[in-house]
């Protein structure tokens, strides 16, 4: 499902050696597959073609501007939850009629930047809120869009706590019986034109039931806010969709789709709009986090493997007990993986804790995980570390931010840089009294 493969037990992005790349970029960075980005778009807009729908990738998987560009290219509105997303999207040239911009605490600031951009959509997520923000738009003299988030109670039991975001008692959007009162009270509203429901019940999601039974609500809902006269022209149907953190975890687009278009082709037929909102889906897979084992130490029984980044540069592991496969990024032929899963059938693995050098015990990115020999020097990828690597990345411990590499077949860029100790304190640098 992606484009690092071992050649010869060396890996490579596309077309390009991963140590040829540390060797000039240096560790540890994050590097992408172009072409692994937009496959991943490529099936979901397949997939769905049949409801036409605006694809608003969820920048805050991963914002590295010119991987928003390569999707805003080939179509792609950008799901934003805060104002600097919203800026990233104008970077990045989306058209901003497909922008629609989640978030609970929109400030007043962000509001006019997205009123005055013409995004497509606000999901407005309280009362306070849509009388905000319909207050500004007003102020200006312009007119915007507004989808109602609703809470559908449904929700995966294989998701972390952590990301669920679809039960009752979360702090996102309004219940059913909510929504009818909300479209009651502000469904004539002229300068926020209430005309839309949004869904997003967590992430990441592995199968289409959740989403089958959410969307059932939802038009169940959509039915009766119709039949009480008012005007709903769209559903926004959230993001979620895995990503292969182990080969083959994952449903396809076409598997989702499968399920979901069905549901929603009356709809559709009818004249309404469809939005989805995807992240992991299409940046995880896209990403590898390339790293260099400083030090190996035995404690007890346990070898620990001490590399060069940590949770302050990919902390999943440390927040959401998330799984992530590492390898040698150079191997004997007889240890290149056969798949990507928590054990695999080689001869001659060692059972190693993979850490990093933050000061904090949870600073760990794999507890018992049977590698290949490695020694000092050697360098590992962190795979899937697409969506929800960098862009949660700190200076926590004054690290500087990794550097991005985005390769595109035999090309490689470095599309940020690794920061400086100069930029990491750059703000600092002089005291003003307020
Ligand atoms: C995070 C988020 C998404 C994207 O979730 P993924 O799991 O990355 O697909 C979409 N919509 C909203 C409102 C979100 O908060």
């Amino acid at each position: 499902m992606d484009h690092f493969i071992y050649r010869n037990g060396q890996l490579f992005a596309e077309d390009v050696s991963i140590d040829d790349l540390a060797a000039k970029v240096g560790t540890p960075f994050y590097v992408y597959s172009q072409r692994t980005l937009e496959d991943h778009y490529d099936r979901i807009a397949q997939a769905f073609a049949e409801l036409d729908p605006i694809i608003c990738y969820s920048i805050k998987s991963c914002g590295n501007v010119h991987l928003c560009k390569a999707l805003a290219d080939r179509g792609a509105g950008m799901d934003v939850v805060s104002g600097g997303e919203l800026h990233r999207a104008k970077l990045a040239g989306a058209n901003m009629a497909k922008v629609v911009y989640a978030g609970v605490g929109k400030t007043d600031s962000e509001i006019i930047d997205a009123v005055n951009a013409g995004i497509g959509w606000f999901n407005i997520e309280s009362e306070a809120e849509f009388e905000n923000i319909a207050a500004i738009a007003k102020r200006l003299g312009k007119t915007a869009n507004a989808a109602l988030r609703v809470n559908p109670d449904v929700y995966d039991s294989k998701t972390h706590d952590k990301t669920t975001t679809g039960k009752k008692e979360t702090k996102f959007g309004v219940d059913i019986e909510r929504a009818k009162r909300f479209f009651e009270r502000y469904g004539q509203v002229e300068s926020l034109r209430l005309n839309a429901i949004h869904l997003h019940i967590g992430s990441p999601i592995y199968s289409a039931d959740p989403y089958v039974a959410a969307i059932n609500k939802a038009m169940q809902l959509i039915d009766d806010l119709r039949q009480a006269g008012h005007h709903v022209t769209t559903l926004d149907i959230g993001g979620g969709f895995a990503a292969d953190y182990q080969t083959g975890a994952s449903p396809l687009a076409a598997d989702y789709a499968g399920q979901i278009v069905p549901l929603l082709r009356d709809f559709h037929a009818g004249g309404g709009t469809i939005i989805l909102e995807p992240g992991r889906t299409i940046s995880a897979n896209a990403g590898l986090l390339v790293t260099r084992v400083l030090y190996l130490k035995t404690g007890g029984r346990k070898k620990f493997v001490i590399v060069d980044t940590g949770m302050h540069h990919l902390i999943r592991p440390a927040m959401y007990e998330a799984f992530h496969f590492i390898w040698p990024t150079s191997v004997a032929p007889q240890h290149e993986p056969n798949a990507r899963q928590e054990t695999l059938d080689l001869p001659g693995l060692e059972t190693c804790e993979v850490v990093g050098p933050v000061c904090e015990t949870a600073d760990a990115f794999a507890k018992d995980r049977a590698l290949p020999p490695v020694a000092r020097g050697d360098l590992l990828a962190i795979f899937t570390a697409g969506a929800y690597g960098m862009v949660m990345a700190s200076n926590y411990n004054a690290f500087p931010l990794p550097a991005e590499v985005l390769v595109n077949g035999d090309r490689a860029t470095v599309i940020r840089k690794r920061q400086t100790y100069d930029d990491v304190t750059a703000l600092e640098r002089e005291a003003m009294a307020v």
